[in-house]
């Protein structure tokens, strides 16, 4: 099927874009890599009237450690990520995360921010960013707010997000020393969305959890943050007994429906078994191993 007509808009600033939104409300939507946008305005599940395309607006692709945090611009893509040495040596979460986002292709032009936004059940930067507790910095004409991640997901598809409103920058603390992570995803076959996936971020503190991010991924109606389990692990030792209670906890934070996928039990056992194996791959890598 064709998307129904549309106008289509290319500011080359930010204040350009931000302008016609305001102008535009609920009749625009923005489009960045157009990897979930434009099969949705294909199947006609979304006819807005305008598209504003931030491609050509320049210094949007970034990432970069600066002030204690982790900024990512909204036009930073999946592709980038799965490249950047930065990621794969001091946020393995995310570095584990990318190269099983969809396939090359999508990779090459989809993007977090719109990832995050699309806000997907079955996405994995949404869980990511919970188990990394980032923030959202929401920019609109009259001035920007800054939102947890948290809070930011409110259902299936649903955020916090104003139709006035661009994501201009993904901020995360910057990974201290002892800092681990890992992203395991379960898929019937390569490029697919996961059946479950589960993001780990562990921070060591002389020998104990300083702090822990875990986050869920395709087990209810939104992108889960586990913080039963979190909270269980933080000033824990990481033995065999704390990592199968937050393991348990995180299995119960979970909200599987059955489909075709796997039954309820199945999905959350899925989860409980990744979050001992993620804990434990997190734990070797705070601790300088691979
Ligand atoms: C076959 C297929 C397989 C896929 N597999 C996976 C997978 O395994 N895991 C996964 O996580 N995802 C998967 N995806 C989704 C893919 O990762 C998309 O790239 C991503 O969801 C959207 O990013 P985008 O830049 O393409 O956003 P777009 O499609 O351009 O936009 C998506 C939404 O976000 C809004 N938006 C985009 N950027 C901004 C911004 N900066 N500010 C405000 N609003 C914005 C748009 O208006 C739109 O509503 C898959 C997609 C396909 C088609």
């Amino acid at each position: 099927m064709l998307p129904a007509p549309f106008e289509y808009h290319a500011p080359k600033t930010m204040e350009e874009a931000l302008g016609l939104l305001d102008e535009l409300g609920e009749d625009a939507k923005v489009l960045a890599g157009g990897q979930s946008l434009i099969p949705l305005l294909k199947l006609r599940f979304a006819s807005p009237a305008h598209l504003v395309d931030i491609n050509k607006i320049e210094d949007l692709d970034f990432l970069e450690e600066r002030d204690g945090t982790l900024r990512i611009g909204p036009l930073f893509r999946h592709k980038s990520a799965e490249r950047s040495s930065l990621l794969a040596s001091r946020y393995h979460v995310m570095a584990d995360a990318a190269p099983q986002i969809a396939d090359p292709i999508i990779r090459n032009r989809g993007t977090i921010a719109g990832s995050v936004v699309h806000a997907d059940p079955s996405g994995d930067w949404g869980t990511v960013l919970l188990a990394l507790d980032a923030e959202l910095v929401l920019r609109s004409k009259s001035g920007s707010r800054t939102v947890k991640a948290r809070d930011f997901f409110s259902g299936p598809f649903s955020t916090s997000i104003q139709a006035t409103e661009i994501l201009s920058e993904i901020r995360i603390p910057a990974a201290r020393p002892q800092t681990g992570g890992a992203y395991l995803k379960l898929e019937r076959k390569v490029g697919d969305f996961a059946t479950v996936a589960v993001a780990v971020h562990l921070q060591m503190d002389d020998g104990k959890v300083g702090s822990a991010g875990i986050g869920l991924t395709a087990v209810g109606p939104q992108n889960i943050k586990a913080e039963r389990a979190e909270a269980a692990l933080r000033g824990a030792r990481l033995d065999d007994a704390t990592i199968k209670q937050a393991a348990a906890l995180a299995a119960e934070a979970a909200e599987p429906r059955a489909d075709h996928r796997g039954s309820i039990e199945y999905k959350r056992n899925v989860v409980r078994v990744f979050t001992e194996r993620g804990l434990k791959r997190a734990y070797e890598r705070a601790r300088g191993g691979g």
